[in-house]
């Protein structure tokens, strides 16, 4: 049989890179519960229709999309991203706005795979809907802000624009098109041919050409209605307040089209350019009505956890290290004793853990060794007859060398070395 591998742009998440993730995890949603946003779960797959209505000129949705029939004939796809989703719940909940809500999960993109780009990825977001107002944005974009200082990430940089709205774009729009429509032939492949769909892709575009061909493009900052230069105005003025540095970057348009006003990206000093987005959002204040509900603002943003945690590597900070237990128990009269020590160890708190199938005295130890605990606890004939355990430092620097104490004194024992 040929051997079964993940598919390709996939891979497999184990200890202890997991025990990354779950305390990434964990540290956003405190960070996220504090702020009021509650945990929304939406479905991996959704109508194919949902992602059509915001991205339909993006090659997120054009050419990266999985998706297929199903046995009941509903043409069905994988999320590429979470906003869309959101916001089809919110259009069909209607919760009380605002509607705060965090999230983590898989998106599914057929991409290109290599070092920091997968095909299915995994997203810490958050969206807040039902509001307008500028000091929403600097809260979400200082939320997204105390995670990365949180973890210790001291290269990361904040990037912002402003795309106006349906006031001012789509005159800014034109503008736009009729420069870059007098430098066509100058633009990248793509950009020249589908330059009607979304012109303002080509400033999003990384190839030389387009590079070269946008540098005196008009920008959409000199083009903000009034509403829309005070609104960013507000937003910088609310980051400066929180001392969140940035910059501006007038060619940010982020991938998808449903962007207004404010836009924003994470890169990180510490990586590749070409896979150096932490993370980023923006606000989508006409999303709501354009996939069917009511006019309702809205903003949010989307970390990848992959990304994070090669930054985290790149600056070698401390969340790059592993998990493990604390205590192993070790134990030589065939198992009984290790099954119930470890349940009374974990009953108290500890993270315990043991080695099975009676296995010799040195393969114990040695799984003690990988576990990463920093005691044994060892239970021999002697110490059974007894009703003793030896409890032994494995690391070093947990003081008291090994000592043989009453059984009903190890948790006590354990408190001591462990603190
Ligand atoms: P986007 O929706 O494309 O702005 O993605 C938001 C964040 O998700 C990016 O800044 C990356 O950190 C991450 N991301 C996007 N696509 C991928 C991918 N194919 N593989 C890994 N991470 C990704």
């Amino acid at each position: 049989m040929p051997e079964l591998r993940a598919p390709i742009g996939t891979r497999d998440v184990v200890a202890p890179e997991s025990a990354r993730w779950a305390r990434l995890v964990a540290r956003f949603a405190v960070t996220a519960e504090a702020a009021g946003y509650g945990l929304v779960l939406t479905p991996l797959f959704e109508d194919l229709a949902v992602f059509q209505r915001v991205g339909e000129a993006t090659d997120i949705v054009r050419k990266e999309m999985y998706d297929f029939e199903d046995k009941g004939g509903r043409h069905l796809a994988l999320r590429p991203e979470v906003t869309a989703s959101v916001v089809r719940s919110y259009i069909q909940l209607r919760p009380t706005l605002p509607w705060k809500s965090w999230y983590v999960g898989p998106n599914f993109r057929y991409e290109s795979p290599q070092a920091g780009r997968y095909r299915q990825f995994y997203q810490l977001g958050l969206e807040a809907i039902g509001s307008a107002d500028a000091d929403l944005d600097v809260e979400v974009i200082g939320l997204a802000w105390s995670l990365y200082d949180a973890m210790g990430l001291r290269q990361v940089g904040l990037s912002i624009n402003s795309l106006g709205d349906d006031v001012c774009r789509p005159g800014y729009r034109e503008l736009l098109l009729r420069f870059l429509e007098a430098r066509r032939a100058e633009l990248c492949d793509e950009h020249r041919i589908r330059l009607e769909d979304n012109p303002l892709r080509a400033l999003d575009c990384k190839k030389p050409e387009c590079m070269a061909a946008t540098v005196d493009a008009p920008r959409q900052l000199d083009h903000l209605c009034e509403p829309c230069g005070a609104h960013f105005a507000r937003v910088r003025e609310g980051l400066m307040a929180l001392g969140v540095p940035h910059t501006v970057d007038t060619r940010l348009v982020r991938g998808l089209d449903y962007y207004t006003r404010t836009t924003f990206e994470f890169p990180s000093g510490a990586l590749d350019s070409a896979q150096n987005a932490l993370g980023g959002g923006g606000r989508y204040d006409g999303l709501v009505e354009a996939m069917g509900g009511p006019p309702t603002p809205g903003i949010g943003f989307a970390l990848g956890i992959e990304r994070i945690l090669l930054a985290c590597d790149a600056e070698g900070v401390a969340e790059a290290g592993g998990g493990g237990v604390d205590v192993f128990v070790v134990d030589l009269t065939g198992g009984g004793a290790a099954r119930d020590v470890t349940f009374e160890l974990r009953a108290a708190g500890w993270r315990a853990d043991r080695a099975f199938d009676a296995r010799s005295a040195k393969a114990q130890f040695k799984a003690a060794d990988r576990s990463g605990a920093r005691l044994a606890v060892v239970i021999g004939p002697d110490e059974a007859a007894a009703g003793t355990v030896s409890v032994k430092d494995l690391r070093g620097g947990a003081p008291g060398g090994q000592v043989t104490v009453a059984r009903a004194h190890l948790g006590d024992e354990v408190r001591r070395r462990l603190g």
